[in-house]
C-alpha cells in the first residue's frame, strides 16, 4: 500500500465519503489508483473536493507589482503581507525583472533607479521627521508608521513585498492555470511554475494533470484540460 501525502489523503477520503466508497475489499492506494480517482473527480468537477487541502507558500523575492495581481484572487485564499507602514526603508530590497537582467543598458537603468528611489525614500523619511507634527500621546510605533506611510509613495513597483499565501487546493488549481499560462505576466509566470513544483511535491495526484511546455524564451506555459474545475 502506498503512503499519499495527508493532503491527497484528505481529498480522497472527503471524495469517498460523498457515494460511501471507501473500497472494502482493497485499499485503492496505489499510484494508479489514485491517478484514477482524482483523474475522474477532476473530469467530472467535482472540484469542492480539493478545497479539504490547504497549502501554505512564502513568496520571498518577488516584487509588489506580482504580489498585486497575487492579491486580485479572493476565494478560497488568505494573505499575510509585509507592511510598508511599518517596516521602514532600511530593510528595503527590488526585485529586477527577466528582461532587465538580460540586458546590460535595463540591467544599469533598474540598478540607478533602484538607488535613486533608496535615497529619495531616505531624504523624504529625514524630511517627514523634522515637519510632521506628532501628537504627545503618538508612540514611537504610531510616529514611525506615520513617517513610513507618507514616504513610501516613491517607491517602484520593483521594490521587495514578502508574502504568505494559504489556500486551498481547488483555488492553487485557479491560480496556476491563470498566472503559469503563457498569457501571464512573465514574473508571476515564474514564480507559478515554482508553485506548481513545489505543490508537486506535497499533493501530487491533485496537480498531475498538468503539462509543462517550454516556450522559445526558456519560461514554462503550463496547461491542463480540465481547467477551473
Ligand atoms: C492574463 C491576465 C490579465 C489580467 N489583466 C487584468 C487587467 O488588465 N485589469 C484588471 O483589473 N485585472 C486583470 N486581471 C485580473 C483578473 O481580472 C482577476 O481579477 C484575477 O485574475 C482574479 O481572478 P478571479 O476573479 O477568477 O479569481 P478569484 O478571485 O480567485 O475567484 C475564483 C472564481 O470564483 C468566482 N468568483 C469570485 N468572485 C466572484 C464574484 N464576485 N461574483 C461571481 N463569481 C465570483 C469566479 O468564477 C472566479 O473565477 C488579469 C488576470 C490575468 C490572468
Amino acid at each position: 500500500v502506498e503512503v499519499q501525502s495527508p493532503s491527497v489523503e484528505l481529498c480522497k477520503l472527503a471524495g469517498q465519503l460523498c457515494y460511501m466508497s471507501f473500497g472494502l475489499t482493497r485499499s485503492r492506494n496505489t499510484p494508479e489508483d489514485i491517478e484514477r480517482y482524482f483523474g475522474n473527480i477532476l473530469s467530472s468537477k467535482h472540484g469542492s473536493v480539493l478545497e479539504h487541502a490547504n497549502v501554505s507558500i512564502l513568496f520571498w523575492g518577488d516584487s509588489r507589482s506580482l504580489t498585486h495581481e497575487l492579491v486580485r484572487h479572493r476565494v478560497g485564499i488568505g494573505f499575510s503581507q509585509v507592511s510598508q507602514r511599518y517596516v521602514d526603508g532600511t530593510k528595503l530590497r527590488f526585485v529586477e525583472r527577466p528582461e532587465y537582467q538580460r540586458d546590460e543598458v535595463l540591467h544599469r537603468c533598474f540598478e540607478d533607479s533602484i538607488d535613486s528611489a533608496a535615497a529619495e525614500y531616505a531624504t523624504r523619511a529625514e524630511r517627514l521627521l523634522q515637519i510632521t507634527h506628532f501628537d504627545e500621546s503618538m508612540s514611537r510605533t504610531e510616529r514611525r508608521k506615520a513617517v513610513n506611510q507618507a514616504a513610501r509613495s516613491c517607491l517602484p513597483n520593483e521594490t521587495e513585498a514578502p508574502i504568505v499565501v494559504t489556500a486551498n487546493m481547488r483555488t492553487w488549481r485557479h491560480m496556476i492555470e491563470n498566472r503559469a499560462s503563457r498569457h501571464a505576466e512573465p514574473e508571476i509566470r515564474r514564480g507559478f511554475s515554482k508553485v506548481l513544483s513545489a505543490l508537486t511535491i506535497v499533493a501530487g495526484a491533485l496537480v498531475g494533470d498538468y503539462t509543462i511546455t517550454k516556450l522559445a524564451d526558456g519560461s514554462e506555459d503550463v496547461q491542463t484540460s480540465w481547467r477551473k474545475v
